[in-house]
């Protein structure tokens, strides 16, 4: 049986991290963890309850009453974001939480909950899991430290045709101004801002399909398998 190790993907909004951190983990036999639908089933629940994140006391008691869990839907076998025991995988897409989670994400205290849930995950290693700050801050000792990219154009259009797909009501501007938002928030927030790890493999997809981004994954991880 080959090596369990950790394998961390960030990058900007919509690189197609979670695409191939899904493919990997599926590839490798690894559990898949999508560190963002965290933050934004958070966001759901101060957005349902009308609560404010830059309230110190409202956060405190927010987060004593989230449990986050994921669980593989029954058909598709893909994990699936519970919040307080309500499967919120689809609701948490939505661009009313997307217009909301970045700001919610840099908040300390509700990182620090998230963070301290996703290293609970890879205690027994044999993950791959994407976000912002995982090989930064979550897992700096990981093994392997995947960073995407892709330009901007390339990024918005596959948003676009993701989220068209769920609301014919989105337009083209609104997920454009949306992943510049997050974009410039992630990168300017003063906790665990996005940043390349340096010891991370810059893997540019601009240009790929699905298989061959899962190839040159592949290739990156295989040697530390062994
Ligand atoms: O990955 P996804 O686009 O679903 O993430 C949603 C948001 O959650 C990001 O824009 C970012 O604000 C936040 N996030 C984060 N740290 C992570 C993962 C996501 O701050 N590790």
């Amino acid at each position: 049986m080959s090596k369990r190790i950790i394998v961390t993907v960030d990058g900007f909004s919509s690189c197609g991290k979670s695409t191939l951190a899904r493919a990997l983990a599926r590839e490798l036999g690894y559990v898949y963890i999508d560190s963002g639908a965290m933050y934004r089933a958070i966001t759901l629940y101060f957005l349902r309850n009308n609560l404010n994140w830059n309230e110190p006391d409202q956060v405190s008691e927010a987060l004593k009453n989230i449990e986050l869990h994921f669980e593989p839907n029954p058909t598709t076998l893909k994990s699936e974001m519970h919040l307080n025991g309500e499967n919120v995988e689809y609701i948490i897409r939505d661009i009313v939480v997307a217009e909301k989670v970045s700001e919610v994400a840099a908040v300390k205290e509700i990182r620090e909950f998230a963070v301290a849930a996703q290293q609970r995950m890879g205690e027994k290693k044999g993950i791959v899991m994407d976000g912002r700050d995982i090989g930064t801050t979550v897992f700096p000792n990981a093994e392997v430290k995947i960073f995407m990219v892709a330009d901007e154009a390339v990024r918005v259009e596959r948003r676009f045709a993701e989220m068209y797909n769920k609301n014919p009501n989105i337009t083209i501007e609104e997920v454009k101004a949306n992943i510049e938002l997050r974009d410039y928030i992630d990168s300017n927030r003063e906790v665990s801002p996005l940043r390349k790890a340096d010891d991370a493999i810059v893997l540019d997809n601009t240009h790929l399909t699905e298989k061959e981004q899962l190839q040159v994954a592949l290739e990156i991880v295989k040697p530390h398998l062994v």
